[in-house]
């Protein structure tokens, strides 16, 4: 057939095609699965595609949705990036073998050592962006700062009938439990773990914020949360949250000894990444100095580079510095699994 004779709409097709083409391979996309939605966000994505010409594409779920989903897709997933929220659940996908190792000199010299993955497997497959505290709160009306300042504390009968928890199970738990077992050692963790079940105001229910709630009620006196919700509650002008903070203390435990037990919001290059040097820029571009502080700022947390320093957060600036635990991070995730035997074995719901 001649290409005289080629029908019109063959030629128009063909053209199309030719341009979605020339689109494509000049509009580099990133697939980015998050776990993270915050109203800064999306100032950092914007950012981020202006510095680099790759455009973001987001896949948002929580982060049993994100670890479901790359299960699901396996090898055929378009996920590039995958941020997820607590060392116990990196960990767990790393286990799960959703990531891969990335060798990245900026990222190795831009997030400390305890912060991210030890890179057994031939180099980190993940690495915290930011960090939150685990703190004890306690209601100041019946509770004496002095007998809450460790966490060894909320297994001593002294707080007998005043301790709620959220599920010994959830990461933000497991991870923390998992650096008790890193110091006090596996015997002394599990006898702690049976004395804050015996000293339990009631049975685990709820997120970190509800605790928090329970501390001011009464209904309980002590209790254990992230910073960020304490930091949201500080934040809050609702007179209700004015009043919850009006009853509760905090602080940051074990400041005489090895300091608070610290969690990270990280990010990994997913397994089957198509765009894998785009996913490394991402990851790269996420320890940056501007990143780093919307990334933090964002939920109220810290950011995971030591250098960046978060100005004009009122809760932070109230919170000040501290003591934090140094361990590393991955090594406390990775006792998940010994933890959770032991919380079945004491009764830790
Ligand atoms: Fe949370």
């Amino acid at each position: 057939m001649a290409p005289t004779s080629l029908p019109k709409k063959w030629i128009l097709a063909a053209l199309l095609a030719s341009a979605a083409a020339g689109v494509m391979a000049q509009d580099k996309v990133l697939n980015l699965y998050s776990a993270r939605h915050y109203q800064t966000d999306e100032a950092l994505y914007a950012n981020f595609t202006k510095a680099t010409g790759i455009r973001i594409n987001r896949i948002d779920s929580d982060d049993a949705g994100v670890i479901n989903r790359l299960k699901a897709e396996g090898a055929a997933s378009p996920a590039d990036v995958v941020l997820l929220v607590d060392a116990a659940r990196l960990t767990r996908a790393e286990a799960d073998g959703l990531f891969q190792p990335v060798n990245s000199a900026v990222l190795q010299q831009r997030i400390p050592a305890h912060l991210r993955d030890s890179g057994d497997g031939g180099g980190p497959q993940w690495f915290g962006f930011s960090t939150r505290a685990r703190l004890i709160v306690y209601n100041k009306g019946t509770v004496q700062r002095a007998d809450v300042d460790t966490y060894q504390e909320l297994g001593e009968p002294k707080n007998k009938g005043k301790v709620c928890t959220r599920s010994g199970s959830h990461p933000y738990n497991l991870t923390l439990f998992g650096a008790m077992v890193q110091h006090l050692g596996a015997p002394a963790t599990e006898v702690w773990l049976k004395g804050v079940v015996d000293n339990m105001a009631r049975p685990p229910k709820g997120g970190d914020t509800d605790q928090i709630k329970a501390v001011a009620s009464g209904e309980c006196a002590i209790a254990l949360t992230n910073s960020y919700y304490l930091a949201r509650l500080m934040r809050s002008t609702k007179p209700e949250d004015v009043e919850v903070m009006s009853k509760v203390g905090f602080v940051f435990p074990n400041q005489e000894s090895w300091g608070t037990h610290m969690n990270v919001a990280g990010g990994a290059v997913a397994r089957h990444a198509k765009n894998r040097a785009e996913a490394v820029r991402f990851l790269e571009y996420l320890a940056g100095d501007e990143a780093q502080l919307y990334f933090a700022n964002g939920n109220n947390e810290w950011p995971a580079v030591p250098s960046v320093r978060i100005s004009g957060n009122p809760a932070l600036e109230a919170m000040g510095s501290f003591k934090m635990d140094n361990l590393p991070i991955a090594q406390a995730g990775r006792n998940q699994a010994q933890v959770q035997q032991m919380l079945d074995r004491v009764g830790f719901k």
